[in-house]
This record gives C-alpha cells, sequence and structure tokens, in this order.
C-alpha cells in the first residue's frame, strides 16, 4: 500500500473566507481496495485468519465497494469469502458484482422476503456457513472502527480544525472521532436520507466514541434524495471539482462530501482560519453504474 498523497484545494470562495482545505487521497492508496474500506476490514480479516476461518461472509449491493474491497483482500489473505446480496440474481451481473467474481468470491442472492431484515438473515447464515468469519454489512462493528481511526495515520492530523467524511453506517466517522483531539471536530455528511435527530441508529453507533458531544457534527441535508441518489446539480458540481482541481469523486459519497463542505463554508460554519481535512474515501468504481458521458472524468 503506498501512502496516501494530501492534496490543497485552491479556490476563491475558500480564499476569501480564509478556509483551508486539503484532501486526504485514499482514492489513491491501491487500486481496487481504494478508500476507507481496507481500513474498516483490516483487524476483520485478522480476526477471521486467527480464528482459523475459511472464509469471510458479508453483504453488500450490486455496486458495493465494500464487497470489491472484501473479495480482495481475502483472495491476498488466502482467505475465501462470499457476498451476500438481497435480490434475485439479475441475468447481467453489474460490472461491480463480475469483478468480485474474478476475485474468487462467491455470490448468494436472497430473495427480498426471505432477506426481510439482517437480524432475521444472519443467525440463520451463521449456521449454515459455520467456518465463514461474519462482517456485517459495511464493516460496521467496534473492529471496523478501531481499523477506521487508523486513517489518520496517514496524514499530519494535529494540524487540522475540522475532519469531513462521507458518512454511511458511521463506522469511518466513529473512528475518526475516536482518533480525534480535543481541539478538532470530525464532520459527517450524511448520504443517506435519515431523521435529523439525536437518538437515530446512526447517531448512536458514533456517539460513544467522542469524548465530548461537541467532538463531531453530522449534517443530514446533503444526501440528494437519498442513498445512490443524484440530481444534476450533484453531477454538474462534480464535473466543476474534476475540471479545476482534478478532483474525481463518486456519486454515493464523496461528491456529497465536498457538496456539504463547500455549503458550508458557504454559510460560514468555519471560522476564518479554519484548516479541514477532507477524507476522500475512494469509491470511484461505482461510478460505472452511471450512464457513459455523465461524467467527463469516467
Ligand atoms: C463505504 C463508503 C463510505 C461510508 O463509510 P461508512 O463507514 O459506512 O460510514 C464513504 N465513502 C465511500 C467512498 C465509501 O465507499
Amino acid at each position: 500500500m503506498t501512502k496516501a498523497v494530501v492534496t490543497l484545494v485552491s479556490d476563491d470562495l475558500l480564499h476569501r473566507k480564509n478556509v483551508a482545505i486539503e484532501v486526504l487521497r485514499l482514492d489513491l492508496i491501491h487500486p481496487v481496495i481504494s478508500g476507507n474500506k481496507w481500513f474498516k476490514l483490516k483487524y476483520h480479516i485478522r480476526e477471521a485468519l486467527q480464528q482459523n476461518k475459511k472464509g469471510i461472509l458479508t453483504f453488500g449491493g450490486a455496486w458495493s465497494n465494500h464487497l470489491v474491497a472484501t473479495a480482495l483482500a481475502c483472495a491476498q489473505a488466502n482467505l475465501a469469502s462470499m457476498g451476500i446480496i438481497r435480490g434475485e440474481r439479475p441475468a447481467t451481473l453489474s460490472h461491480t458484482l463480475q469483478e468480485v467474481q474474478d476475485y474468487a468470491m462467491q455470490l448468494q442472492f436472497i430473495s427480498r422476503p426471505a432477506y426481510a431484515n439482517d437480524a432475521a438473515i444472519i443467525p440463520v447464515l451463521q449456521e449454515k456457513y459455520p467456518d465463514y468469519y461474519l462482517v456485517p454489512q459495511g464493516g460496521q462493528s467496534h473492529l471496523g472502527v478501531l481499523g477506521a481511526a487508523e486513517i489518520g495515520r496517514l496524514a499530519q492530523m494535529e494540524s487540522y480544525s475540522h475532519i469531513c467524511c462521507a458518512t454511511g453506517t458511521g463506522t469511518m466517522l466513529a473512528g475518526l472521532v475516536h482518533a480525534a483531539l480535543p481541539h478538532q471536530q470530525v464532520i459527517g455528511i450524511c448520504s443517506l436520507k435519515i431523521p435529523d435527530n439525536e437518538n437515530n441508529s446512526l447517531n448512536s453507533f458514533v456517539k460513544p466514541y467522542a469524548s465530548a458531544p461537541k467532538q463531531y457534527k453530522i449534517f443530514y441535508d446533503f444526501h440528494f434524495g437519498g442513498y445512490a441518489r443524484k440530481t444534476d446539480e450533484l453531477i454538474r458540481f462534480m464535473n466543476s471539482i474534476y475540471q479545476q482541481h482534478e478532483l474525481p469523486t463518486d456519486f454515493v459519497y464523496t461528491g456529497k462530501l465536498f457538496f456539504g463542505v463547500m455549503q458550508l463554508v458557504q454559510r460560514d460554519y468555519f471560522q476564518p482560519g479554519s484548516r479541514l481535512l477532507l477524507v476522500h474515501s475512494g469509491g470511484l468504481q461505482g461510478n460505472r453504474s452511471l450512464p457513459a458521458g455523465t461524467l467527463t472524468y469516467l
């Protein structure tokens, strides 16, 4: 794994507001296992090996970054891998599912009625595949958080006032919160459409890792319609930041992160003199689900 690059974003708005943004390019650390997924998997893989498991069983959708990372990380660790996909097997597999099969991941499609919820399906799978170590959806677990906490080792973290990341399950956010210094605030831009309240499952998962309530803040108003939804405005924004800064983003997570943070700058959320680190958590492979020509940089 190569060292991640930190790139500076220079921009008129940032200049005017006296806010500095640097980007931790986890999208560049590995050609396949890019982004945050490797970090979230690290201790799960170690645990599976220690428990002498044959492989790892996990969950994902047709364009899942998590499945791609799991499939290749398992292949490299000499572990088998099995991906559980909700829904019937489609006539043609997505690029992502074809790719994970190339890395020897076995796919199991479970019909939606049978897969009513994780709580119902997990014990069934555990009984059926006792020699597989089960990694929850998105790597969301304490081990996933501990792995994500190591993301900060790739940058000079002390120098930033804010660390900003895209948020799905909140595992990466919790890890960054866990690793944050008292003077820092971690900002999560939620890519799912969920109600903004203290007691939602995302906040309940992240909260125990914070040493003070203000150590982190989740923003819920940059989801663009919900998980994996997008609008023309988001796509235009992604094309423009690529053109301006040569920063490729994905439409599920990092595009919304950059958009949200720039809006917060505009709204004066950050005091003048703030220094932000944005974690580019990868996920570019998911852009393959977009029609050709949508993004200028695909
Ligand atoms: C999975 C993923 C996230 C979300 O991470 P969580 O730990 O689930 O919150 C963010 N960005 C990218 C690119 C991802 O693939």
